[in-house]
């Protein structure tokens, strides 16, 4: 574990007294660090995404099928725009599906300006978390500006770092953003505690070798080693942060 602020040329965005006061240190045998997904997790942004899909899908003359909306929830956007270019029966014109990205990042940039709305106990969580000395980690597959527009609501002060998925070479399910955060951090992702919702999310997680809290939201997600589910963050505690962990690890150990 880290007895020292973030590597060099990486800003910590926790204010000094705070840094010093948790030193990264005080947690005995829980995790390095909490690395939280944003979309489904903190935020429960999923919804604005359905209205924002609805409507660029629209756009192109067509319907988003059920299947399709369940299937890109946690995704990047380019593995959603495949998705979505398939299931309309358009070809995959790169041209097009960058106009696409443009209208889908507008619109979805227009709800997150209406009102984010934060999913059950996420808030209290985040302090929770912080709190107890835990670095935290932003880890998403949006792409930075609707991101930064969504920090404005969350409070971008409580990470000491956040990754976008337009800033690493592969969005989740690849276990790059984790990486990348780990990194960032200068801790190992296995020693990691990453938050998630998505079926696609909690496999980034797992491929990076993080310990997963499962907290499913619009699309269930299947048992793994490595995962420990929990119906919401409501009443989240330090020591179900430490058990979460350890439980995880154990699990992926046997
Ligand atoms: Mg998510």
């Amino acid at each position: 574990m880290r007895t020292d602020g973030p590597p060099p040329g990486q800003e910590s965005h926790l204010p000094d007294a705070t840094r010093q006061q948790s030193g990264f240190a005080v947690i005995g045998d829980g995790p390095a660090a909490v690395l939280w997904d944003m979309d489904g997790t903190l935020l429960d942004s999923e919804k604005i995404w359905t209205v924002s899909l609805a409507d660029t899908a629209r756009w192109l003359g067509g319907e988003l099928s059920q299947a399709a909306r369940d299937d890109v929830v946690g995704s990047n956007m380019a593995r959603t725009l495949t998705i979505m270019f398939d299931d309309l029966g358009l070809e995959q014109d790169a041209g097009r599906k960058a106009e696409t990205a443009a209208f889908l990042t507008i619109r979805t940039g227009e709800l997150f300006a209406e009102g984010l709305i934060w999913r059950p106990g996420a808030q209290e969580a985040l302090g929770t978390v912080r709190d107890a000395g835990w670095p935290m980690a932003l880890v998403t597959n949006t792409e930075r500006a609707l991101t930064e527009m969504a920090l404005d609501a969350i409070g971008r002060e409580r990470f000491v770092v956040t990754v976008c998925g337009d800033e690493v070479p592969h969005g989740k399910p690849a276990p790059d953003p984790y990486l990348r955060a780990a990194d960032l951090l200068g801790v190992d992702a296995e020693d990691c505690l990453a938050v998630e919702d998505s079926p696609t999310g909690t496999l980034a997680a797992a491929r990076a070798g993080a310990s997963v809290l499962v907290v499913p939201c619009d699309v269930p997600v299947p048992t793994g080693p490595g995962r420990v589910h929990r119906e919401s963050l409501v009443g989240l505690s330090p020591s179900d942060v430490r058990g979460a962990h350890s439980l995880a690890r154990a699990d992926r150990a046997a």
